[in-house]
């Protein structure tokens, strides 16, 4: 560890025994879930390394055509990001290095490849998607020292020593925590510049040749890019002003209006780290102070919300099962299996938003174009899924495929965790009724009384028929 170290001690943990390599080149960023320059706790971690070596630092991300459900979608959005990333490196005097692993055949070695000339390895805590096994995995065939970093939550995931009931026995706790870490990252100087060239696996990104990139992989091409989302921390940056000036005010209400589209559409870019939440976590109380305005509400979801959802993540040990729920919940689960389902959809039917219910297949719509649903009718759209699959199981792995495969903000804390809120995860037991038991149920009657569903279908409707959507920054900013 780094004496005196700006980064805060509870982000880093040392993951193996090694000791820093003194001969090295540079430290080493890999930049596996937080990929961006700036308010990036472990970037600096990495600088602070490299100030104590006298070493620059490389930031190194890769894309690899191997995950789950790899697809046309997910990787423009990431390589979008790719030539800002570059750009506001170079400013900082860091080394950048991106890799596009096209085919499974392409090589699949090379943070061991780019260790052998580091100090050390730095890169993200993240509690799921690859980074989650990379880090299980790789500091023990790493020889190097191997440092996690958390810089995706605002309150370090380590400061919290098992999983928090609910929102209301963690909030307590993250607003006694919040004067000692809400304040901005260090952005730390690097006393030694980076001049080396970019290694020769680095692949130039330009916003002319990233769909030619993309049709490259070997990847899923029937899933587009979003209609809504363009990759990169600038499209976030835009978006977080967008927010602020347009929608903080009407927030607290109008976030449970979906027809209004007055939340802040971030969690793509959060899920990919395009922006942290920290920076949108001061910008918003730094304009809400200028302008008397009251930013509680969303600074509940960004942070205790969001925050629950990694601790949940971070110690679960059946994520993507019903393993960690409360017993209440299983126990009413067990209960009502044998209870019918009428009508029951397939799969197929589901994906293709083919139901009788005009507001669920909008929902359903909403995530094949634009990679993302409102949170609102997020909840209806996954308590429909279980009321019309066969069982408990099957509705939770359909609901993790239907994410992992369309939308940009999936594969998250954020997933699992909402995905389990449907089957009581979070949640407490209501009344009892068939198929759902005590879980929390949603009709459509409550839908249509508290929002307006016509005018949310209507532009979902549109949006398929125009192929323009009023949510692209395009659209908005004209
Ligand atoms: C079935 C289901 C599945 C979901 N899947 C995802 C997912 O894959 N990825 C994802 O990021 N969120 C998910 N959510 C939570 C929530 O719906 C989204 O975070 C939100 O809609 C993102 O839109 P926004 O950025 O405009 O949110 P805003 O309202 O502007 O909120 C700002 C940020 O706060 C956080 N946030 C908001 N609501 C929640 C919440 N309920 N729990 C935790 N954090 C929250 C998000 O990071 C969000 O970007 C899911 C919810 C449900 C019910």
């Amino acid at each position: 560890m780094v004496s005196d170290a700006q980064v805060e001690n509870d982000r880093v943990v040392k993951q193996n025994d090694v000791p820093l390599n003194e001969k090295a080149d540079y430290v080493l960023y890999w930049s596996q879930m937080n990929r961006r320059a700036h308010f990036n706790h472990a970037l600096d971690y990495a600088i602070e390394l490299a100030n104590q070596l006298d070493l620059p630092v490389l930031f190194y991300e890769g894309l690899t055509c191997t995950y789950r459900q790899a697809n046309d979608r997910l990787h423009t959005f990431v390589i979008e990001a790719v030539p800002g990333t570059g750009k506001a490196l170079k400013e900082r005097g860091i080394g950048y290095a991106f890799y596009l692993r096209r085919k499974r055949s392409d090589a699949n070695d090379i943070v061991y490849r780019l260790s052998e000339r580091a100090a050390a390895v730095v890169t993200d805590d993240y509690p799921t998607f690859i980074a989650a096994e990379h880090n299980a995995r790789v500091p023990a065939r790493i020889n190097r020292a191997f440092f996690t970093v958390d810089s995706s939550c605002i309150v370090p995931m380590n400061r919290f020593q098992k999983h928090e009931y609910a929102a209301y026995t963690i909030r307590p706790k993250i607003t006694k925590l919040l004067p000692e870490f809400l304040h901005p990252a260090p952005e730390l100087k690097p006393k030694r510049a980076w001049r080396g060239k970019p290694p020769d696996f680095h692949v130039k990104v330009t916003p002319g040749n990233i769909a030619e990139l993309v049709a490259s992989c070997e990847v899923d091409h029937s899933v587009p890019p979003s209609t809504a989302f363009r990759g990169g921390s600038d499209s976030a940056s835009a978006r977080l002003r967008l927010f602020l000036t347009q929608h903080l005010k009407d927030y607290a209400d109008a976030r449970n209006e979906p027809s209004t589209n007055a939340t802040s559409n971030l969690s793509p870019y959060l899920h990919f780290g395009q922006i942290s939440s920290l920076e949108i976590a001061l910008q918003t109380r730094e304009y809400a102070r200028a302008h008397r305005l009251n930013a509680d509400a969303f600074l509940e979801e960004l942070i205790v919300r969001r925050e629950l959802a990694f601790n949940y993540a971070r110690f679960a040990t059946d994520l993507e099962g019903f393993g960690d729920l409360p017993e209440w919940a299983r126990k009413t689960m067990r209960e009502h299996a044998r209870d019918e389902r009428d009508p029951v959809y397939s799969p197929q039917q589901l994906e293709q938003a083919q139901t009788y219910d005009a507001l669920w297949n909008a929902t359903q719509k909403e995530l094949l174009l634009r990679g993302k649903m409102h949170g609102y009718y997020r909840m209806y759209w996954g308590k429909k899924i279980i009321e019309w699959t066969r069982t408990y199981a099957d509705a939770l792995q359909l609901m993790i495929h239907l994410h992992d495969r369309y939308a940009l903000d999936g594969r998250d804390p954020n997933t699992y965790t909402n995905i389990l809120w449907c089957f009581g995860l979070h949640d407490r037991p209501w009344f009892q009724r068939p198929i759902f038991g005590v879980l929390r149920y949603l009709s459509i009657g409550g839908m249509e009384r508290k929002t307006d569903t016509k005018a949310y279908i209507e532009q979902i409707n549109a949006i398929a028929a125009r192929g323009t959507d009023p949510l692209s920054l395009a659209t908005v900013e004209r």
